[in-house]
C-alpha cells in the first residue's frame, strides 16, 4: 500500500511538472485528487486493509494528498505570475513619448469680463446671486416701481409669455427677490441674461447680459455708492480712471445717476474712441427708492441702500475695444481666438 501511494505521488508530481498551462494543472487535480481520482480509489480499497492498519494507511493517504495539493498550488501560483509578467511586458508604456495634445477652448470675452467684475465685487464682500430668466411681471416691473402704464415699461418692452410672465428685461428682479427674503444687510451682485424686443445692430441685441448690484444696510448714503463705483472703475480700467456722476432718472432709484469714466484710451483728452469727449458712459445707478424698499418689506425709515446696473457686453466691448456687439454672438472662432 505504501509503495502504491508513493508511486501515485511520483506520478502526480511528474504530471504537475509537465503541465504548461493552468488548465493542465486542473486536469492533474481531477486525475489524482478528484472524486474518481486515484487517491480516492485507494481510500475505497481500505476495506481490504486489516482494521488495525487502517488509521496508519488513512494518515498516509492524507499526507500524500496534502503534499500533492501543496505542489499543485505552488505551480499554479508560479504559472500565474509568469503569465502576468509576460502580459505586463507586452503592455509596457513608454513614458518618454510625447503626449497627445487635446484641443482646449478658452473663455468667451463676455465670460472673461463677467469673472473680472465678479472678482472685484466679491473682493469687496459682495455675494453673487442668480435668478430666473423667465420672470413674473410683478418682479420685473411692479416691485421695481414700474406699474402698468408706466412709460418705462414701453422703453424696455419685452417678450411676454403671457399677461403675467415675461422674459426679464433686467436683472433687477433678482434684487426684489432677495430683499423679500428679508435677510439684512444685503450686499450682492446679480449677473445674468436679459431680453428686450430690440432689433439687432452694432449696439443692440434682443438678448444680452447685465450685472446688477445692490447694497441695503443702515446709514447707506450716496457717498457709499460713489466710493464703491469709483473703486470698481479703477479696478476695471486702471488706477488713473476718474468717474463722473450725471443726474438721471430711473423709476426704482431716487436720486439716480449715470456714471461716466475717463476714456482709458486717451486718458480724458478726447479721441476717436470716446468721440472726442474724454468720457465713456458705463453704468446707471442710484439710491434705492423708498417705495421699492417698502414693496419688498423693508422699512425705509430704518434702512437705505444703493443699486447699480452695468451691461456686461458694454464692459467686454470697452475692455477689448470691439466696435460691434454682434461679433460677441456670432461665434466666429477666428474672432474669439484673439482673447
Ligand atoms: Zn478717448
Amino acid at each position: 500500500m505504501k509503495e502504491k501511494l508513493q508511486s501515485i505521488k511520483d506520478e502526480a508530481l511528474k504530471a504537475i511538472e509537465a503541465a504548461d498551462a493552468p488548465e493542465k494543472l486542473n486536469d492533474v487535480r481531477v486525475k489524482f485528487l478528484g472524486k474518481k481520482g486515484e487517491l480516492t480509489a485507494v481510500l475505497k480499497s481500505m476495506k481490504d486493509v486489516a482494521p488495525q492498519e487502517r488509521p496508519k494507511v488513512g494518515q498516509l493517504v492524507n499526507e500524500t494528498r496534502a503534499s500533492i495539493e501543496k505542489v499543485l498550488e505552488e505551480s499554479k501560483k508560479k504559472m500565474e505570475r509568469a503569465i502576468r509578467e509576460e502580459k505586463m511586458k507586452q503592455e509596457v508604456i513608454d513614458v518618454t513619448l510625447p503626449a497627445k495634445k487635446n484641443m482646449v477652448g478658452h473663455r468667451h470675452p463676455n465670460t472673461i469680463a463677467l469673472e473680472e467684475v465678479e472678482r472685484i465685487f466679491v473682493g469687496m464682500g459682495y455675494e453673487v446671486v442668480e435668478g430666473p430668466e423667465v420672470e413674473y411681471d410683478l418682479y420685473n416691473f411692479e416691485k421695481l416701481n414700474i406699474p402698468d402704464g408706466h412709460p418705462a415699461k414701453d422703453e424696455q418692452d419685452t417678450f411676454y409669455i403671457n399677461k403675467d410672465i415675461v422674459l426679464r428685461t433686467q436683472t433687477s428682479p433678482v434684487q426684489a427677490r432677495v430683499m423679500e427674503q428679508g435677510k439684512l444687510p444685503i450686499r450682492m451682485i446679480a449677473p445674468g441674461r436679459v431680453f428686450r424686443s430690440d432689433e439687432v445692430d452694432a449696439t443692440h441685441s434682443p438678448s444680452f447680459h447685465q450685472i446688477e448690484g445692490l447694497v441695503i444696510d443702515k446709514n447707506i448714503s450716496f457717498a457709499d455708492l460713489k466710493g464703491t463705483l469709483e473703486v470698481f472703475a479703477k479696478e476695471l480700467f486702471g488706477p488713473e480712471t476718474k468717474t463722473k456722476f450725471r443726474p438721471h432718472h430711473f423709476p426704482f432709484t431716487e436720486p439716480s445717476a449715470e456714471v461716466d469714466v475717463t476714456c482709458f484710451k486717451c486718458g480724458g483728452k478726447g479721441c476717436r474712441f470716446c468721440k472726442g469727449s474724454g468720457w465713456i458712459e458705463i453704468l446707471g445707478c442710484g439710491m434705492v427708492h423708498p417705495h421699492v424698499l417698502e414693496m419688498c418689506g423693508i422699512d425705509p425709515e430704518e434702512y437705505t441702500g444703493f443699486a447699480f446696473g452695468v451691461g456686461l457686453e458694454r464692459i467686454a466691448l470697452l475692455k477689448y475695444e470691439i466696435d460691434d456687439m454682434r461679433l460677441l454672438y456670432e461665434n466666429d472662432i477666428r474672432f474669439l481666438k484673439q482673447f
